[in-house]
C-alpha cells in the first residue's frame, strides 16, 4: 500500500513547532555531535527549549557506548543531559530481553563492543563473546569442530571493530542449532560517521550488498558489516531494537507517559530517524547537518518525507515567525 506524503516543508516558524508538541527526541550523531565534536549552536538550542519546559531525550543507534559512558560524552561536550533521558541502541537491546522476560539462566553472545555488555550486565544477564573475543584465525584441522554453549538463548549483533570470522562462525552455531535462539540486532545503519572526514561500514548490510558480498566475496570493507554476515549465514532475520523499530519509541513514551503526537523526532537520517518518527505517529524534523543532503531529501527516488526540515537544530534559535 502506497501512502503519498506530502513534500517536506522548509522550517520557517520554530516556535510554531516547538509550540506544538512537548517532547523533543534528538538523533545524536549529525544532530547533536559529529563524531566527538559539537555541532554549533547546540547547547543554547537545548537551553531554549529547557527554558519552554520541553522534555529532551537523546536516542543513538551507536550500540559502542552505554548509557552511562554517553553520559560522559555528554558531558565532556558541555551538556546538561541526564543519563535517563539517553536511549542507545546498546540499551534497547538490554531492555529488549528484559520486556520479554529473557530467562536469567540463559546467555546472550555478544557480537559488540562495551556498551553492549555494560548494559547487559546492568540488567543482570550473562553474556559471553564482546570485542575480545576469538581474535585468532582458526586451525582447521581435519575433523575440527567448533564447541558452542548450549545455553545461549540469544545473540546480540551491533557495531564491532574487532569482528572476525571466530564471531561469524558461533554466532551462527548459535543460532542455527538452537530454533528458539534469538537473533537481535542493536541497529541497520548501512554506513556511520565514526569520523566526520568520510562514511564508514555500519553493522549493517541490505539483504541486496549482502547477496553480492556472499557471491563475490570481493569487499574486506562490507565484511565489517556485521549484521548482514549473520544474516547471510544463518538465513534468519534480524529483530531490530534500534531505530527505526517501534521498539525505543515504545518504551520511552510508557516510561515517561508521553503521548506519541505530542512528540517531535528530529534526525539527520531518513531510513532510520524519520523513518521512526513516523512508524511512531510523531512529527518529523530532518536536519542538514548529518548524512543528508538537501538533493537526496528532494530525489523523486526518496519516499521519505519529514514534516519539516532545516539546516541545524539552532535554527531554532533565528527562525521566527515574521
Ligand atoms: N553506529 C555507529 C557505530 C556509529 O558510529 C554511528 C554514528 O556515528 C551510528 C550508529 C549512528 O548514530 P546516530 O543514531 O546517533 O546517528
Ligand atoms: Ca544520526
Amino acid at each position: 500500500r502506497f501512502t503519498t506524503r506530502a513534500s517536506a516543508q522548509p522550517l520557517t516558524n520554530a516556535d510554531e513547532l516547538i509550540d506544538s508538541v512537548q517532547t523533543f527526541i534528538f538523533d545524536c550523531d549529525g544532530v547533536i555531535w559529529k563524531g566527538d565534536k559539537l555541532i554549533d549552536g547546540v547547547p543554547e538550542t537545548l537551553d531554549l527549549l529547557r527554558s519552554k519546559g520541553k522534555r529532551l531525550v537523546f536516542v543513538t543507534n551507536n550500540s559502542t557506548k552505554s548509557r552511562k559512558q554517553y553520559g560522559k560524552k555528554f558531558e565532556t561536550l558541555g551538556l546538561n543531559v541526564n543519563e535517563e533521558e539517553i536511549f542507545a541502541s546498546s540499551f534497547a537491546a538490554a531492555a529488549y530481553l528484559k520486556s520479554i522476560n529473557f530467562p536469567k539462566d540463559k546467555k546472550v553472545y555478544v557480537i559488540g563492543e562495551e556498551g553492549i555488555l555494560k548494559e547487559l550486565e546492568l540488567a543482570g544477564y550473562q553474556y559471553l563473546g564482546g570485542p575480545e573475543d576469538g581474535g585468532k584465525k582458526i586451525d582447521l584441522k581435519p575433523g575440527f569442530l567448533m564447541e558452542h554453549d548450549e545455553n545461549v538463548g540469544a545473540v546480540v549483533v551491533g557495531f564491532d571493530r574487532n569482528f572476525n570470522y571466530y564471531k561469524i562462525q558461533y554466532g551462527t552455531l548459535c543460532i542455527r542449532e538452537n530454533p528458539g535462539c534469538l537473533f537481535i540486532a542493536t541497529n541497520r545503519d548501512a554506513v556511520t560517521h565514526l569520523t566526520d572526514a568520510q562514511e564508514w561500514a555500519g553493522s549493517f548490510l541490505s539483504s541486496l550488498v549482502a547477496l553480492c558480498v556472499l557471491i563475490t566475496l570481493f569487499s574486506t570493507a562490507w565484511w565489517l558489516s556485521m549484521v548482514g554476515a549473520i544474516r547471510g549465514s544463518t538465513q534468519r532475520e534480524p529483530l531490530v531494537v534500534g531505530k527505526p523499530s517501534t521498539f525505543m519509541m515504545d518504551y520511552l513514551a510508557n516510561e515517561f507517559g508521553i503521548l506519541k503526537s505530542q512528540i517531535c523526532m528530529v534526525g539527520d537520517r531518513l531510513d532510520t530517524d524519520i523513518l521512526f518518527g513516523q512508524n511512531g505517529g510523531c512529527k518529523t524534523l530532518l536536519v542538514l547537518s548529518g548524512v543528508t543532503t538537501l538533493s537526496v531529501l528532494q530525489s523523486p527516488n526518496n519516499s521519505i518525507q519529514p514534516d519539516f526540515y532545516t539546516n541545524k537544530i539552532s535554527d531554532f534559535l533565528s527562525l521566527k515567525a515574521t
